[in-house]
């Protein structure tokens, strides 16, 4: 797969169309789990994104592509306001998740960042053993009953796949499973919390093509419960996991739309020569 940051190009005869998972049924029936309207960001004085608008379908995959630095891991970000962390930044326009703003007065960040998590590049797990990692969300969150703790790290290890591989050696340290075992015990700690939306920022460009191929059989797992977005610069993936694709450039999202289509019959000369792999 390619994960150095450049397009994948899709071979001209063997169109990523091909390759496209079938399109859900009636995809604009879904309900808006997000909602972003003129969304704009700034890191101090830069302009990273650009007004943009997009629903997030619930129970979707929504992968969102384009070339490096077009602001797609700032758009990320944005959706459960990691961004706040970073000095300096200032966000403009609407999110609204489930219909509330989360950047309105009310919103509490560590509920909004347990209702939205996040898997990012690099697998990076606390250096604690494989159950710590799972059982620490819960923990924070106030669950303290070793009973229910056990559970929950099963369920979550059984949901991201992960339980058979490491059922009897949970209090192994994690760093001493692959790496493409570390990326999925971190959807597993994130899981844990229960999370309603899955943000993945590029989650397999450090894996291998096998750990590749299971973390997507993961997400379709897990997109029959909840909404998910993922950033890739893998055209291919792209076109494997998601049902609708967002492309991004300069910080603009220039078009939205079900993949197949997206990857077939573009809207956007743009959009189609990124996808081809002219530029990226
Ligand atoms: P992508 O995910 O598409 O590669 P990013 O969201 O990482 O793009 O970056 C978008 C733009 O914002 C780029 O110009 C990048 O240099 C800038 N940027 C990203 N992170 C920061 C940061 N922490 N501070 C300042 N500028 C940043």
């Amino acid at each position: 797969m390619n994960d150095a940051g450049t397009a994948a190009p899709v071979a001209e005869g063997n169109s990523a169309a091909a390759i496209a998972k079938p399109e859900p049924s009636q995809p604009s029936s879904a309900p808006a789990k997000i909602r972003v309207t003129n969304l704009s960001f700034f890191y101090d004085e830069v302009q990273a994104l650009f007004n943009n608008t997009i629903e997030i379908p619930d129970r979707h995959i929504t992968a969102l592509i384009g070339p490096s630095g077009c602001g797609k891991s700032t758009f990320l970000r944005a959706l459960n306001r990691m961004n706040d962390e970073i000095p300096g930044t200032r966000v403009q326009g609407e999110v609204l998740l489930d219909g509330v703003d989360i950047y309105g007065p009310t919103c509490d960040k560590v509920i909004l960042r347990r209702r939205v998590g996040m898997v990012f590049q690099r697998p990076n797990p606390f250096p604690k053993s494989i159950y710590e990692n799972v059982a620490y969300g819960p923990r924070v969150h106030g669950e303290g009953r070793k009973s229910r703790l056990d559970e929950i790290v099963e369920h979550s290890l059984r949901r991201a796949a992960l339980w058979d591989e490491v059922k009897d050696g949970l209090h192994k340290s994690a760093f001493d499973i692959s790496g493409g075992q570390q990326q999925r015990l971190c959807i597993a700690r994130v899981l844990a919390v229960e999370p309603e939306v899955l943000l993945m920022d590029e989650p397999c460009s450090a894996l291998d093509p096998a750990s590749t191929f299971r973390i997507e059989e993961l997400m379709r797992e897990l997109q029959k419960d909840i909404a998910i977005v993922i950033v890739t610069h893998n055209m291919q993936q792209a076109a494997r996991v998601s049902d609708t694709t967002g492309f991004f450039l300069k910080g603009e999202l220039l078009e939205v739309g079900p993949t197949l289509r997206i990857f077939s019959k573009p809207d956007d000369k743009r959009t189609e020569d990124y996808i081809q792999g002219r530029f990226g």
